[in-house]
């Protein structure tokens, strides 16, 4: 039992992730533990996403319809819940015992939420960042 990656893109980005997040890598790790006393691995399907590959999941069509995601700023990681049903809500209680030291929660005030979006199924999406100091990486070039 491990942590796997939908592709060699992703497992490229969580090492990545080491460097500008480590706090999140980290809260993976920890459901990963979880996970693996349920004989089941954490699949990482998405990390980084520019915000062109955010527009077309979106399907924003004008700038100022753009949404801004925490993926592009390497402050979440998408974890494939399929499968993983029955562990769902002691997965969000987990990871929602962060909060109150997460500086990136999500709208609804969280660290990890189950959902569904634009018809790309459901998944879990954790989001991540430390009160303190933080790398963000401006420039980095994902092409
Ligand atoms: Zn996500």
């Amino acid at each position: 039992m491990a942590i796997v990656f939908k592709t060699d893109r992703v497992r490229g980005e969580w090492t990545k992730l080491h460097h500008y997040n480590p706090a999140l890598c980290k809260i993976v790790h920890e459901l990963s533990a979880y996970l693996a006393k349920q004989q089941q691995n954490l699949t990482i399907t998405c990390i980084y996403r520019s915000q062109k590959e955010n527009n077309e999941i979106y399907r924003a069509s004008k700038p100022k319809h753009q949404k801004v995601t925490a993926h592009t700023y390497y402050t979440a990681v998408d974890i494939r819940s399929h499968g993983l049903e029955a562990f769902i809500p002691e997965m969000l209680e987990l990871l929602n015992a962060h909060n109150s030291r997460n500086a990136n929660r999500t709208r609804s005030g969280q660290t990890a939420i189950f959902h569904e979006v634009n018809g790309h199924g459901p998944h879990f999406h954790i989001q991540f960042q430390e009160k303190h100091a933080h790398k963000l990486p401006k420039h980095a070039n994902h092409s």
